[in-house]
């Protein structure tokens, strides 16, 4: 056996790197706070995004040495609504996103993860929560305030599978409201990137949307919600702690697809270990252009708005959607000139208050950043 590794947050992101490192010959200690994975979820349905990259995710999951052992379904067509009162049906040859749930049930994609990790030796202590640690740690503690909210229920239909999202400021300002149904169970949210307050009402507006104009049926309907975090530092290696997943700020920041960045930096800093290599240097090379992508996008998308969300709609419609998106999420010049601009724009919530910045021990602290998405001071 190698040498013991520590992990805090039984997320994807720590869970990954668990299963990676354990299937290495490493011994992996993971603290949990919750007494289960997948407590921050309401085994509400996500997207498993499949257009940022040119490779599958699944397949991707599969190089990586990942059992898919959790329920999965391919979605590649949907409907955008927008302001306009236009309902504009977008189609790709390639699926666009895998429909997975999240939480504590067996078939969750947290669930999968933790029976792979588990079987393999990782010992899991739940219900410990750490704040403070010194020596070499992986940080997975996933996000510590809300850049971004989710406000939502979860329902059971008899509705067909469908994937549809709102994009108007009216239901979902600056975001996006979207409804997930598969098999007879339903998940509708509105994502907000403002007026959080509000999310309630949001909330409301956007069920109401969805019902009245896809006669959508709903019983059994439980409120949930959520946030998250984004920001964009220079180094994931501080004070001998390793950020990944979103305790790293790893998101998207266009739409919140952050599942993807989560499971990548995991795996990645799991290689980095057992393969000696620098972390900092392998996720600026993998995981940057693509961050900083999606950072020009949402400039590019908050910069549209309302009157411009249709036209974005009905280019999404008149081309391979899956494809045009992809294009997006590819790094240029242009959209690195326009990351620089939109990372002076949008500052991250995220301080640690509590830290005094001696000999800071903090697990997800910023100290020598001021808090600014695209800050790179340390
Ligand atoms: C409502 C909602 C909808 C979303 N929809 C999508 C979507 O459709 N597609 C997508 O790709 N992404 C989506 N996301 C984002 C996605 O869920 C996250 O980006 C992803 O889960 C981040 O994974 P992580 O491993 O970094 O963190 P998490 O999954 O949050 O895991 C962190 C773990 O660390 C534990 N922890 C935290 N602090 C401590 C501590 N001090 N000590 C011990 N344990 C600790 C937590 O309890 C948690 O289990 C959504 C998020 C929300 C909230």
């Amino acid at each position: 056996m190698k040498e013991g590794i520590n992990i805090i947050g039984a997320g994807l992101a720590g869970l990954t790197a668990a299963i990676t490192l354990a299937r290495n010959g490493f011994a992996v200690t993971v603290f949990e706070q919750h007494s289960d994975v997948g407590f921050r979820f309401n085994n509400d349905f996500q997207g498993l995004e499949n257009w940022s990259s040119e490779v599958d995710v699944i397949q991707e999951f599969t190089e990586m040495g990942l059992r898919l052992d959790f329920d999965y379904s391919p979605y590649s067509d949907g409907l955008i609504f927008t302001p306009q009162g236009e309902v504009i049906s977008v189609k790709s040859s390639k699926t666009s996103f895998y429909l997975v749930s999240r939480g504590s049930r067996s078939e969750t994609i947290d669930y999968g993860l933790k029976r792979q990790a588990e079987e393999c030796g990782v010992v899991i202590n739940f219900g410990k929560r750490i704040d403070k640690y010194k020596g070499r740690v992986i940080v997975a503690t996933g996000p510590k305030s809300g850049d971004i909210i989710a406000s939502g229920i979860t329902f059971e239909t008899d509705a067909p599978d469908i994937a549809a999202i709102i994009f108007d400021d009216a239901t979902a300002p600056k975001g996006y409201g979207y409804l997930l149904v598969s098999r007879g169970r339903g998940t509708i949210a509105s994502v907000l990137f403002r007026e959080f307050r509000k999310a309630d009402y949001y909330r409301t507006v956007c069920i109401d949307r969805f019902k009245s104009r896809l006669h959508l049926n709903i019983r059994a309907e439980r409120k949930f919600g959520g946030f998250g975090n984004f920001f964009l530092r220079k180094h994931q290696n501080r004070n001998n702690k390793l950020y990944v997943g979103e305790a790293a700020g790893f998101q998207d920041y266009l739409w919140g697809f952050g599942m993807r960045y989560a499971i990548r930096s995991g795996y990645l800093v799991a290689r980095s270990i057992i393969e000696g290599f620098d972390y900092d240097t392998a996720w600026k090379r993998s995981l940057r252009p693509t961050l900083e992508a999606s950072l020009a996008n949402r400039y590019l998308f908050e910069w549209l708005g309302s009157r411009g969300y249709g036209y974005l709609a009905n280019k999404l419609s008149s081309r391979d959607s899956r494809d045009l998106l992809n294009k997006h999420y590819n790094s240029s010049f242009a959209k690195r000139l326009i990351s620089l601009v939109a990372a002076r724009k949008y500052s991250s919530r995220v301080k640690d208050s509590e830290c005094n910045h001696d000999n800071c021990s903090c697990v997800w602290c910023r100290c020598v950043q001021n808090g600014q998405l695209g800050v790179v001071r340390d």
